[in-house]
């Protein structure tokens, strides 16, 4: 089964204290920065034993997604509670019920995904927004529909603040797809549906896929993959078996 983180004296007098220590918060912010952009965070090492040990070492070839793997900050992406286990074997909460999953369940859905430079992406459950920047680097754009509004406002300020230009986050029902924005040529859901929803396949271009977990029950999932050929016609395979939180019904909520 496929289971899937100084402080400045403010006193009066203390001028001097005061700026060096501002200076000391600047160089510290300065240099964070800098580590995580040059990908030399502290949590390097962990990350690539997780690409190693976790997906590699379960046949993920595809060099987009491993290169993906290797430098987005996952850490980043979970709450500071869980922050020490961001690079283990497992999905992790994120708040509000919801999981952010496995790191071999992203890096799976991904590769099945294929998606190439010149695609557009529709991503149903941004959850925390990781598995939209890992696929943002394998793809020319990503939308992606959230129906929880804490979640897609958080999401959309943690992929602006690492910089991601090609990500839209949408609040909204992932049921309906994103008619103004479709065809698209791939679609990945990250929450299960009972049946592959139609709508989503009819914003599906010729020739796309859609990767989705899909079942009733977290007992009977599976992954899901989806092709639209050429002539129009639908083929389907079942991939592997997993578990996903549910693809709620209705109207995006604000819980
Ligand atoms: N891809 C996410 C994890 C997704 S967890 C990540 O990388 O962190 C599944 C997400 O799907 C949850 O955030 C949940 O709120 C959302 N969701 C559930 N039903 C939905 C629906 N009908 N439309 C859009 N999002 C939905």
């Amino acid at each position: 089964m496929i289971a899937q983180r100084t402080a400045c004296e403010t006193r009066n007098g203390w001028g001097n204290i005061m700026t060096h220590c501002s200076l000391a918060c600047l160089i510290a912010t300065g240099l964070a920065a800098g580590l995580l952009f040059s990908g030399e965070d502290p949590f390097t090492g962990q990350r690539e034993r997780m690409v190693r040990e976790q997906i590699e070492a379960r046949g993920i070839r595809n060099a987009d997604v491993l290169r993906m793997m290797r430098s987005t900050p996952r850490h980043l992406f979970v709450p500071e509670d869980v922050r020490k286990y961001a690079y283990s074997d497992r999905p992790l909460p994120i708040g509000l019920g919801q999981t952010i999953s496995q790191p071999y369940v992203v890096a799976l859905m991904t590769e099945l995904l294929a998606a190439g430079k010149t695609d557009r992406v529709l991503e149903i459950g941004t959850g925390s927004g990781y598995q939209a920047a890992i696929l943002a680097g394998t793809a020319k754009h990503v939308y992606t529909i959230e129906i929880v509004s804490e979640l897609a406002n958080s999401a959309r300020d943690r992929l602006a603040a690492m910089g991601s230009k090609n990500v839209t986050v949408r609040l909204g029902d992932g049921y309906k797809g994103w008619p103004e924005e479709a065809p698209f040529d791939r679609i990945i859901l990250t929450a299960a549906p009972p049946e592959v929803p139609q709508r989503l396949v009819e914003q599906l271009t010729r020739g796309g896929r859609l990767v989705a977990p899909v079942g009733d029950s977290p007992a009977t999932q599976e992954l899901v993959v989806v092709e639209k050929t050429m002539s129009g016609e639908i083929r389907r395979r079942a991939v592997a078996p997993v578990m996903f939180v549910p693809m709620v019904q209705g109207k995006e909520s604000s819980k």
